[in-house]
Parts: C-alpha cells; sequence; structure tokens
C-alpha cells in the first residue's frame, strides 16, 4: 500500500513489480499517473497504465476477421523454432567447416520449387525490388508501364523505389493501355537497360485496357524483371491435393512467370507464399550473384530466425504438403468442416460468411466461410480478451471467422464471445 500523497514515484511504481515490466517502465506509469493529478487513487491509475502497457507488448491474438493475410496480425502466421541455448550454423558449411552462406538453404530451395536457376532472400519485397533495380540499373534508366506506376500501400511507390535505387525510370505507354513496341522504342531510343513488368496486386483497371505479356518483353534485348508480390510458386499448386482453389483466378505465379521469359522474379515471403517476412528475388543465376554481390544486398539480409522459418514451409512446397502451411491450411478449409466446429461451438449464433485473402492481393476476392455471428459490437471486449480476440463488425453484428481461427482456439473464441454478450 502506498501512504503519502501525492506518493513517490519510486514508490509507486515499486508497487506495481507484480505486473512483471521492467522497473524504469513502471516509473514511466507511475509519473504519468501522478502528473494527470487529482486522481483519487494513484496506485489504481498507474495500476492501469502499467497493465495497458504490459497488453501493448507483442503477443499472440486470434485472429477471428477471416481476413487471411491481415497486415496488422504480421500477415502469415508462421512456425519458428530454436533452442534457447544452442547456436545455429546460419553461415557454416557442417561438411567442410568452412564459412557457409545464409542464402544457401531456404532461398535454394524455394528456387527449387519454382524452377529458378537461383534465388536469394531479403528482408521484403520493397527491398527485392529496390536491390534488383540497384544491381541490375544502377544509374541507367529502366522501362516501366504508365499504367503499372502503383502505389501497394504503406508507402511502396514504383517510381520513388526506382529513384532510390539509383536508376531512372522512362515511363512507356498510358495509364489503360501499353504495347510491347513502346518498350522496344525506350530500349533503342532511350537506353533502357532493363524492362520492369509491376503486378498491380490491389486494384485493377477494366475497359479498354492492353498490357504487355512477359513472353513478349523476352523478346527484347534487356534483362525482363517481374515484381509479381504475392509469392504464389506455380499456378498449378502442386501443394494442394485439389489443386489451385477457384478464387486465385489469375494471380500471376513464379514458375509460369519464369517459364514466359522473365530473367527475374521479386515477390513476398507473407503474402501467398504463407512465409515470413522477407522478399524473394529468384531467377537466373548470374543476375541473383550480381544483387547478391551489391552492397546493399549485405544491408537488406534477413535474419536467421527468419531464415529458420522459411526453411520450413520452403520443405513444406517441396514435399507438396499444402496443410503444412498454415496459409493454404486455412485457405482451402472446407466450408462443412467450419460449419461443423461451429456448431459445436454454439449452434445458434452459426453463419455463412465470407473470408478474404487480404494483404493487398486479389482484391475483390471472397472465400465463402462459416462464423459465428451476435448483433451488437463486442469487438472491443473480445479485443481485451486474454488471448486477444479479433473480430470483424458488420452492420452493427459481431462476426468471428472460424477460417483464420486455429481448431485448438475455438473454445476460446466460444468462450470470450459467450461473456462478451452476457
Ligand atoms: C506487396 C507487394 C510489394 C511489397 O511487398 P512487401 O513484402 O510488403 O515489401 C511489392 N510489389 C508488389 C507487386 C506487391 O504486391
Amino acid at each position: 500500500m502506498v501512504s503519502e500523497y501525492p506518493p513517490s514515484i519510486d514508490q509507486l511504481a515499486r508497487s506495481l513489480k507484480d505486473t512483471g515490466l521492467p522497473h524504469p517502465l513502471l516509473v514511466d506509469a507511475a509519473r504519468l499517473a501522478i502528473s494527470e493529478g487529482n486522481s483519487e487513487d494513484f496506485e489504481k491509475r498507474a495500476r492501469n497504465i502499467a497493465e495497458s502497457m504490459a497488453s501493448n507488448l507483442l503477443t499472440d491474438v486470434i485472429n477471428a476477421t477471416g481476413v487471411l493475410l491481415h497486415t496488422n496480425m504480421g500477415r502469415a502466421p508462421v512456425d519458428v523454432s530454436t533452442s534457447s541455448t544452442r547456436y545455429t550454423n546460419l553461415e557454416l558449411d557442417l561438411l567442410t567447416g568452412d564459412r557457409g552462406s545464409r542464402q544457401d538453404r531456404a532461398p535454394q530451395l524455394l528456387a527449387k520449387a519454382c524452377g529458378a536457376e537461383a534465388a536469394m532472400v531479403v528482408n521484403n519485397c520493397a527491398s527485392a525490388v529496390m536491390l534488383v533495380l540497384a544491381a541490375l540499373a544502377g544509374g541507367e534508366s529502366v522501362a516501366v508501364s504508365r499504367g503499372e506506376l502503383v502505389e501497394i500501400g504503406g508507402g511502396f511507390r514504383i517510381p520513388e523505389v526506382i529513384t532510390q535505387s539509383g536508376a531512372k525510370l522512362v515511363e512507356v505507354g498510358t495509364t489503360n493501355r501499353t504495347r510491347v513496341k513502346d518498350f522496344a522504342k525506350a530500349v533503342n531510343k532511350e537506353n533502357v537497360v532493363l524492362n520492369l513488368s509491376v503486378h498491380q496486386s490491389n486494384y485493377r483497371i477494366e475497359g479498354f485496357t492492353e498490357s504487355v505479356k512477359i513472353s513478349e518483353l523476352a523478346e527484347l534485348d534487356v534483362p525482363v524483371v517481374a515484381d509479381i508480390g504475392s509469392g504464389l510458386l506455380d499456378a498449378a499448386c502442386p501443394w494442394l491435393e485439389s489443386g489451385p482453389p477457384a478464387w486465385l483466378r489469375n494471380e500471376p505465379a513464379a514458375r509460369q512467370t519464369l517459364e514466359a521469359g522473365a530473367d527475374l522474379v521479386t515477390f513476398s515471403g507473407d503474402k501467398l507464399l504463407g512465409g515470413p517476412q522477407v522478399g524473394v528475388i529468384a531467377g537466373k543465376a548470374d543476375l541473383v550473384k550480381a544483387c547478391s554481390s551489391h552492397p546493399l544486398a549485405r544491408a537488406l539480409r534477413p535474419g536467421g530466425l527468419v531464415l529458420n522459418s522459411l526453411e520450413k514451409i520452403a520443405l513444406s512446397y517441396l514435399d507438396r504438403d499444402g496443410n503444412a502451411i498454415p496459409f493454404w491450411r486455412m485457405a482451402t478449409l472446407p466450408i462443412d468442416e467450419l460449419r461443423s466446429r461451429a456448431e459445436e461451438i454454439n449452434p445458434l449464433w452459426v453463419a455463412d460468411t465470407f473470408s478474404t485473402p487480404g494483404g493487398g492481393t486479389l482484391p475483390g476476392v471472397e472465400i465463402p466461410s462459416v462464423g459465428l455471428v451476435v448483433p451488437g459490437d463486442y469487438s472491443e471486449s473480445l479485443r481485451l480478451n486474454d488471448p486477444p480476440v479479433i473480430c470483424r463488425v458488420v452492420d452493427n453484428s459481431t462476426i468471428c471467422d472460424l477460417r483464420t481461427v486455429h481448431p485448438n482456439d475455438d473454445g476460446v473464441v466460444g468462450a470470450a464471445l459467450e461473456a462478451a454478450v452476457s
């Protein structure tokens, strides 16, 4: 109990020790509570502040939004297994005892899974695009269709990325129609050394449109780089027993884009690949080598934890085991299975709903799903549950979509919803 009025900051901080936060943070909480003044109960107020600090630390949450790749929740859920007591062979070749490369494992496994000669991994797709441009076109000109000078959320704008890479942008064609001869002219007349094709990802131009195929670009004399963004490895989805789901539509895939003639593809690890946040550069070995020997490569390299998690995903692809990849397992869950899980929780709450891929991929795509629906907005009380349950609110109804919830968490979601409504 703190008896003085106002209490000493140090004493107040010490009284909050049981929250588990380090002392300097408790001092901040105590100082804030006292600086707010006129509180009858500083201890209660300071405890409140400390508890909200603790609950805002990085923690597991249950995603009941039905958005499979939710940027606010780290896009794809992934598995990392490490020992806290041992080291790893991150850059050690165990056969020879020599120094190895962190790029020798997961990236090469992914290259194999998409039919590329070689691959390397950086922090995200934005850095992959920047590194490719810096390494292959730094100080030179890059041609991009005016229809593909896109912004992909969070400040990734193609013209700005090109500027940052040190390359010069040559815009070709028009917003709605670009032809291969526009690129040919840029290559011949404007000394363009690389043609860049960018997947429009999160928007569509419809109507009177025309765009250039990778196979057409491949006929020209300079390398073609395709930023496909989402990281679908193979349009045939050999890791799914039932083949490609209908909602994948015309999403570009790494294997087919390379087969069509792209020299390099770049894509994210945490979109349709279903892995951790990385950017993959895959394709011709000499071009990948040029990227990996550029000075920026060191600045953009991922850490061992990320490569650990990516390696598991890559092995699952090579095993054709989509069920071992949480994103694909959830994305392809049959409706009947979701319905019986929902009925098990509470038959009165079962309702049809739609999940979405999210992550800026496949705009407009809806995947039929089943969830728990109750009238009223209970999002706050679910969010403050331990563990937090993140739901969707539509027309003042709370929806918990079970597609993005692991079956082990069904009970938690049911209990949290029960507690919220009663
Ligand atoms: C999402 C996306 C990016 C950015 O990827 P991050 O991994 O989030 O950096 C770049 N290009 C395309 C085409 C994308 O769809």
